[in-house]
């Protein structure tokens, strides 16, 4: 079981080196679990289905007429380096990228690794097309040690502009031409252009005990909420709603901060034939699960986790609480989920951060506020977050994929 989720959510990743990826990589999944797109929410609601904006997605499984709200939330986007416009650069016989830094990225974990560029190109007809070169074509070089005597001492010192840009040859053709010798269109207005590295995800660990893969964070959790859709038998109306954005605040179209699960929702409920004065009374009955990657504890760096608060990999997942909000779970919405957790026999552990300690953020403060549905925050503990090779335990995903169905029976 464990060693067949592990390779449902290796290739999930492996398919989805971008949001735009992450989405397409939903839709076949659906479409193969009989889900229809909707391509107008004006028209006649499927009762499996999902709509699709740019790099977010909106799943459904339609439960009773009227039935409360069962919401998972995560989101698609991983911190990376993006091509820029204008990306041409050649300098002492190397061809180079310009790129831009997207999100809190791990900047050293990106040195010295073979990257590939993945996304999606706009035509002059308005098409839009994905592609994906996951061969080894770019690589952002350290410099040795010996012109860089003073690392040992003062550790490493990227300048973000100047000292991540990949060389992609000696005499390589200009981005324009490559993409449309890439995708073979030769209309091209304009493109989102990701790098990532091209290792594919593996087990790790003598034991094999753990997952080593880029964007564990946050497409483990996209990845679980698309399984638990398809499993869960459910009267509720169930609902994953998987943002773009959350890695740089979440405003936007189709970020968490954005009218799109509401939109939906809204949808739902005239269909439905819910009273505007009813929708009130079944949002609190409703809940939504908002699932980020936890930290899990570091062995190295015991010291920055509370000790009895500190998640462990392979312990399950991590429910989190923060007095201050920056997570949304309230005693009420922990009483739920451990009850939950306890019918899916899923251990479940408990994340609280350190007071002296800065303490992210996830889509669910956010949800609760827009749609005053209560959220609960959880998540898979990791190592190495916004690392582009990112660390959790085997057994995890699938305890998630357990926990989120039942979240969406009950
Ligand atoms: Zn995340």
């Amino acid at each position: 079981m464990a060693e067949s989720s592990v390779a449902s959510l290796l290739k999930w990743i492996e398919e989805s080196p971008t949001p735009f990826h992450v989405v397409n990589t939903t839709k076949s999944r659906l479409e193969a679990q009989g889900f229809k797109e909707q391509e107008f929410l004006g028209e006649d609601i499927h009762r499996k289905g999902f709509l699709i904006q740019d790099g977010a997605v909106v799943a459904w499984s339609l439960g009773d007429a009227g039935a409360p709200l069962r919401i998972i939330g995560a989101h698609t986007d991983s911190p990376n380096l993006r091509v820029q416009p204008n990306p041409d650069i050649s300098v002492s016989g190397w061809s180079q990228l310009g790129i831009e830094i997207y999100g809190g990225v791990l900047l050293n974990s990106w040195l010295d690794r073979d990257l590939g560029i993945a996304g999606r190109v706009v035509c002059a007809d308005g098409s839009i097309e994905l592609f994906n070169e996951s061969s080894a074509i770019a690589r952002v070089p350290q410099l040795a040690i010996h012109l860089d005597r003073e690392i040992s001492e003062r550790g490493l010192l990227l300048d973000k502009h100047l000292h991540t840009v990949p060389v992609w040859g000696t005499n390589a053709p200009s981005f324009a031409s490559w993409l449309q010798h890439t995708t073979k269109r030769d209309d091209i207005i304009a493109y989102d252009a990701h790098l990532f590295d091209v290792a594919p995800g593996s087990l790790l660990g003598v034991d094999q005990s753990l997952i080593a893969s880029a964007r564990l964070d946050n497409q483990l959790s996209c990845w679980a909420g698309i399984e638990a859709l398809i499993n869960a038998d459910s009267e509720f109306n169930s609902i994953i709603v998987l943002n773009d954005h959350e890695e740089v605040g979440s405003e936007s179209v189709t970020g968490a901060a954005g009218p799109l699960l509401e939109v939906v929702i809204r949808r739902i409920f005239e269909i439905q034939g819910v009273a505007e004065k009813s929708r009130h009374d079944l949002a609190r009955e409703s809940w939504c699960l908002s699932a980020d990657n936890a930290h899990a504890v570091h062995p190295n760096y015991q010291e920055r986790h509370d000790p009895r608060h500190g998640p462990r990999v392979n312990g399950g997942p991590a429910l989190k609480l923060n007095g201050n909000q920056r997570y949304a779970t309230t005693a009420r919405g922990a009483a739920h989920l451990r009850s939950i957790a306890k019918e899916a026999s899923t251990p479940l552990q408990t994340f609280v951060s350190r007071n002296n300690m800065p303490c992210g953020s996830t889509i669910g403060p956010i949800t609760s506020t827009r749609l005053g549905i209560e959220a609960i925050d959880i998540g898979v503990p990791q190592l190495s977050m916004h690392s582009a090779r990112e660390m959790c335990g085997a057994q995890d995903p699938q305890y998630l994929v357990a926990l989120m169905t039942q979240f969406l029976q009950r």
